[in-house]
């Protein structure tokens, strides 16, 4: 019996953008899937302050 897809099965599959965020207070990483290019002020998960934000130069 050698293995073959099951027809009425589906797969789901969903393209996510990850974005990358460097805190400007305490410098720990955190990242976001799907983040609003808009949103230009974000709090740090880690030590709770905001900051606005700047794209990184390698991007
Ligand atoms: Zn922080």
């Amino acid at each position: 019996m050698s293995p073959k897809p099951a027809a009425t099965k589906k797969h789901e599959r969903s393209v996510e953008k990850l974005s990358h965020f460097r805190c400007a207070h305490c410098g720990k990483w955190w990242s976001v899937g799907d983040a609003p290019l808009a949103k230009k002020v974000w709090w740090c998960p880690w030590c709770g302050l905001s900051a606005q934000t700047i794209n990184a130069a390698t991007h």
